[in-house]
């Protein structure tokens, strides 16, 4: 009986809500769901800030690129230290501007927390560094190859940069960068690859460039950049639990390399500690559990002189990277994404306007959760992840490839590199019989196995 009466005033409720609600109702809400701006729209929301700020905020057009189009950089503050912003180097990651506009918004107000950052610092934002790729929604932008030619004739006859990409007629502009600031493209040093700089050979690498050099001249010092992306939607080792935002520090080899030596001014540490800085905000500054929270894939070889990042802390810059889940057109706007980067852009400006980003510890940075494997340590925490998920089916092989990891761990802390590399590749023969008997999946496989094969080329050589 007491079902019944409920179901009959649930149907009531119902219908006096379809009654209530306005005939017009559904499709004006869809037609006003928010979606990621459009050029356009970012330079009306700019343009807005830049007018009701009454001086605070000052929008110019910092360069163009390759297609013409402007790139607005919003400069804020009159303090010291210098915090460059950059969003939207990849056409298909929108969340950069928006959280850009919105933080830019707080800063062109009257509140004395805005007062506060804009004392400390001089933040010079970029919302959107690459508009030919985000009207088309590509990674790259445009400046085909004929284009290039024409506009250096030395490049006559030379093979495409390496990370241009034919199909979208474009560079991934986030390759294009070398820390010689002054370095002219010269065709002897075409194709190039991922290990070598890059070659300032659009107007975009070439108008932030600049702007950093302009910068350097008027403050001495740029103290940070921030870059602002979005990646694939990992999960982490040990949780499983999707990665909500990952942050990163320059990726530039093993610290024992030799390979930068020449470039003194880089500090590693300081960018971790303000890698560290910017999950402090994402945790400190939102309503819920934040343990999506992750370092960003950085295992110890991972070198990519070519990226801003890196050409910027070569110069002695500290430089955090975001990478968001999930990428446009596939995932549409989204407020609580976007207040994650916001919130970790705080995270660092907070500490920097008191001071306390300084007096951080950079290792506790190397503490956040994983989604990839630096060691085996890392391969374990997946087998046990594994096995509790049951990818792994059986409790013996869970024990035998745990076992192995373990053994493995020793040798690793120990350096013992021609034990590593046996026991590595009989730890990938159990592995690869495993799969064949079905007892671990083709994903599980697929994952531990090129785990497997880092490691092999790391300890192989020595
Ligand atoms: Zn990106």
């Amino acid at each position: 009986m007491k079902t019944n009466i409920w179901g009959k005033i649930v149907s009531f409720v119902a219908i006096l809500m379809i009654l209530l609600m306005p005939v017009s109702g559904t499709s004006a809400e869809a037609n006003m769901a928010p979606d990621w701006m459009s050029n356009e729209e970012l330079a009306q929301r700019l343009s807005a800030i830049e007018q009701a700020s009454n001086g605070k905020v000052e929008v110019t057009v910092m360069g163009h690129s390759s297609q013409g189009n402007d790139i607005y950089a919003a400069r804020v503050g009159t303090g010291k230290q210098v915090l460059i912003i950059n969003g939207n180097i990849h056409g298909n990651e929108k969340s950069g501007p928006e959280a850009v506009v919105s933080l830019l918004e707080t800063l062109a107000g009257d509140s004395s927390f805005a007062k506060g950052v804009r004392d400390k610092l001089t933040i010079v934002a970029i919302p959107r560094f690459n508009p030919d790729g985000a009207a088309l929604t590509q990674r790259q932008n445009v400046f085909p190859w004929q284009e290039v030619v024409a506009a250096y004739p030395q490049l006559e006859g030379a093979a495409p940069a390496w990370y241009y990409n034919s199909r979208a007629r474009g560079f991934d502009v986030n390759r294009d960068f070398s820390a010689d600031l002054n370095y002219v493209p010269r065709a002897e040093d075409f194709p190039g690859n991922d290990l070598e700089p890059g070659f300032f050979i659009t107007s975009e690498a070439q108008a932030l460039r600049d702007l950093y050099l302009e910068l350097k001249a008027e403050f001495g010092h740029v103290e940070a950049f921030v870059d602002l992306h979005h990646m694939g939607t990992p999960v982490t080792n040990k949780t499983g639990e999707p990665a909500t935002i990952a942050i990163d520090w320059p990726p530039l080899g093993p610290a024992d390399s030799g390979k930068y030596d020449d470039w003194t001014l880089l500090d590693q540490e300081k960018s971790k500690r303000y890698a560290l800085a910017a999950a402090l905000g994402v945790k400190e500054l939102s309503d819920k559990e934040e343990n999506g929270v992750v370092q960003y894939i950085h295992f110890q070889e991972r070198d990519y002189p070519g990226q801003a990042r890196c050409a910027f802390a070569l110069n002695g810059t500290a430089t955090v990277l975001f990478e968001m889940p999930g990428q446009q057109p596939q995932v549409g706007y989204d407020q609580e994404l976007i207040d994650r980067v916001e919130n970790g852009l705080w995270g660092i400006i907070n500490r920097m306007v008191d001071g306390s980003i300084d007096n951080l510890n950079g290792d506790h940075f190397l503490k956040l959760p994983k989604y990839w494997t630096d060691n085996t340590t890392d391969m374990k925490d997946m087998v046990e992840l594994y096995t509790k998920q049951g990818a792994i089916n059986n409790a013996s092989a869970s024990r035998i490839l745990a076992n192995q990891l373990a053994g493995l761990e020793q040798f690793e802390k120990g350096g013992n590199a021609e034990k590593m590399v046996k026991h590595l590749q009989s730890f990938k023969t159990v592995l690869s019989q495993y799969r064949q008997q079905g007892v671990v999946s083709s994903a599980v496989y697929s994952r531990l196995n090129g785990d497997a094969n880092l490691l092999l080329d790391r300890w192989s050589l020595r």
